[in-house]
């Protein structure tokens, strides 16, 4: 039962790696320009973006908002497909600045479902960076899922391999408190386990939480050593 197994999957998580502090930003709105800028590319590369924009003065949403498109391109380009995500840091910059008086405490006052329809709506933000934005910017009990998310919990027999977006989101968001905290820091411990032990081929001979509760055990562990 996943309401049985979510929170000692976590603790088990708790337990080995420590809290995981994220998201590692100084403001909110860097938090914000983060989620953009490490679509589909890894968080080092995304945070090297971030420095260059914080190098050239031009980490504040006005500045953004009213640059030029290759301005902001040429230095963000170790975040990779930068012309597109140059467009989509400006056009957010905008809307953060024109609707919500690029105040963070302004946007996480809107409620929940309005503001992330809102932020949906901005081109080229997905649910996976909105939901970033709505959990560790502005605090939203909103649970963010990712690919690591599919792996992990499809090799555990929570989840089908092939779950989209929106039923991976349900299967915490359905059977865990909202709690934006313990939502923050789930999320993180995910990211952690898969990038460094349930990874492509994953090292389940280490795993914190190849068993919980002394008694769930990860199918995908299973399989692994009946190989
Ligand atoms: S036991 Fe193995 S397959 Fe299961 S979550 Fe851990 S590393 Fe992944």
């Amino acid at each position: 039962m996943p309401a049985d197994t979510l929170p000692p999957i976590y603790d088990a998580l708790l337990a080995a790696f420590g809290h995981r502090h994220w998201w590692p930003a100084e403001t909110a709105f860097e938090t914000m320009i983060g989620a953009i800028l490490t679509q589909n590319v890894s968080w080092t590369n995304a945070a090297r973006a971030i420095r260059n924009l914080e190098d050239a003065g031009m980490l504040d949403p006005h500045l953004l908002a009213g640059a030029g498109a290759d301005e902001i391109a040429r230095r963000i380009v170790p975040s990779r497909f930068y012309n597109q995500k140059a467009e989509r840091v400006r056009e957010f910059s905008r809307v953060y600045v024109a609707e919500f008086a690029a105040d963070p405490a302004v946007m996480a006052a809107v409620e929940t479902g309005t503001l992330r329809e809102r932020l949906l709506a901005v081109r080229g933000l997905g649910k996976e960076t909105v939901d970033s934005i709505l959990l560790y910017a502005c605090g939203k009990p909103v649970f963010v899922v990712d690919a690591y998310t599919r792996r992990i919990f499809s090799r555990y027999g929570l989840l089908p391999p092939d779950a989209s977006y929106d039923r991976m989101q349900r299967l915490f968001m359905e059977n865990l408190p909202p709690d934006a905290a313990l939502f923050n820091d789930y999320h993180a411990q995910v990211v952690f386990l898969g990038n460094t032990v349930c990874k492509k081929s994953p090292l389940c001979d280490r795993c914190p939480i190849r068993a919980v509760n002394g008694q769930v055990r990860c199918a995908g562990a299973l399989a692994h050593f009946f190989l």
